[in-house]
């Protein structure tokens, strides 16, 4: 279509043999950008449904899972090779269906792409290619940051000025079981751990029962998650200050979502960092739960992936809450992203990649418990080995 509109331009000026090599000349140059324009190489999507093998089965205040449902996306341009991927619990909206059906929205979109890559525009795009579907955005821009990365030669910490020592250590996570010898099973594998994190949110005695199990083989730190299982501000306290004497450290929404008065109460009442899992999805939800929370726990998969999650830090930072970086049950590809932003925050709890059996990938690695940023390209993503 160019190449048209610029002949018939040119055919329709040669008309002096003064302007007749300047036009030569000038066409020359167009033709020649229009070809080194239609060489340059674009990036390709791919993307595939994946089921993630749990190790144990899991267990919530809600539901007992032994797999988890995942869609890994890959980005390549030229040489190079971003992975990226949503991951997806059974109590967000999204399935392995709808995130393929966006990312064959965004297809064109990521198809069109050519170096040099700016992952916030291209994902300004793609976030307004639909709303919601924060797990799909995620896999995308997980896989556009570390093919960003790989196409630098830089790991992404480097890129961002991210301190790679500044990481915290991971927590681990213990699910629910009525079982003790799995819950003591599952403590004893987690002895590299240097924090544990522990679902509660059932009946009192239930909880009570886990804890002190726990309690029997280790004085670790513990993190509390009752994924919104405590039903009273009552319960919540009784619970918290029990908890408290018995070395957990902070507790993760203890109450539904939308008891915000109630959880404002709980936090007045006990010094236990108290923080929104739940009621905390993206950027927009930060300063609403200010006045109700002690701080807040990020996931790319809630919030839409990296550059999201960058400004969830920033914000929360500025309006004084405490940040804890968390995950789904995801492979090294998720995983390892969200550990170049650990450094920034709080907490971590990054043991996802450690509860699957089957992860393609590797990438952050854990060293007595510590988050180990890898000095690799990009998020430090590759294929594993088989
Ligand atoms: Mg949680």
């Amino acid at each position: 279509m160019h190449i048209e509109l610029f002949l018939s331009a040119f055919a329709a000026s040669i008309h002096t043999k003064k302007t007749y090599m300047k036009r030569v000349l000038f066409l020359v140059v167009v033709l020649s950008t229009l070809l080194l324009q239609s060489c340059k190489e674009t990036a390709q999507l791919s993307y595939e449904p994946f089921t993630g093998e749990l190790r144990h089965a899991f267990g919530i205040s809600t539901n007992t899972r032994t797999t988890t449902p995942i869609v890994l996306t890959r980005i390549t341009l030229g040489e190079q090779t971003g992975y990226g991927e949503a991951a997806l619990p059974p109590y967000l909206k999204e399935t392995q269906e709808s995130v393929c059906a966006f990312l064959q929205l965004a297809e064109p979109v990521i198809n069109s792409c050519t170096e040099p890559l700016n992952v916030d525009s291209i994902m300004q795009i793609v976030n307004e290619l639909a709303p919601g579907n924060h797990a799909a955005k995620a896999s995308i821009d997980i896989a556009l940051h570390d093919l960003y990365g790989k196409l630098q030669g830089q790991p992404l910490w480097q890129i961002w000025d991210i301190d790679p020592q500044a990481t915290p250590c991971t927590s681990y996570t213990i699910g629910y079981d009525d079982n003790d010898s799995i819950v003591l099973l599952k403590v004893r594998e987690a002895d590299w751990a240097k924090i544990l994190k522990v679902k509660l949110g059932r009946e009192e005695q239930e909880d009570k029962r886990m804890i002190t199990l726990i309690r029997s083989l280790t004085d670790k730190p513990i993190y509390v998650d009752a994924n919104q299982g405590w039903p009273t501000q009552e319960h919540a306290l009784k619970m918290c200050q029990w908890l408290a004497e018995r070395g957990v450290v902070l507790v993760e929404q203890p109450m539904p979502k939308h008891m915000n008065e109630e959880h404002r109460w709980l936090c007045e009442q006990v010094d236990l960092p108290i923080l929104a899992d739940e009621a905390c999805q993206t950027l927009d939800d930060v300063a609403a739960l200010q006045p109700y929370y002690d701080g807040i726990n990020i996931k790319l998969m809630k919030c839409g992936g990296l550059a999201q999650a960058r400004k969830m830090i920033t914000l929360a930072r500025e309006l004084g809450m405490q940040v804890m970086i968390g995950c789904m049950t995801e492979t090294s590809a998720g995983i390892s992203a969200a550990a170049t932003l650990s450094a920034l925050v709080d907490y971590a709890d990054l043991d996802g990649h450690v509860l699957i059996a089957n992860d393609p990938y590797e990438g952050i690695q854990l060293v007595d418990g510590k988050l180990t940023l890898v000095n690799k390209p990009g998020t430090g993503v590759t294929l594993r080995e088989l």
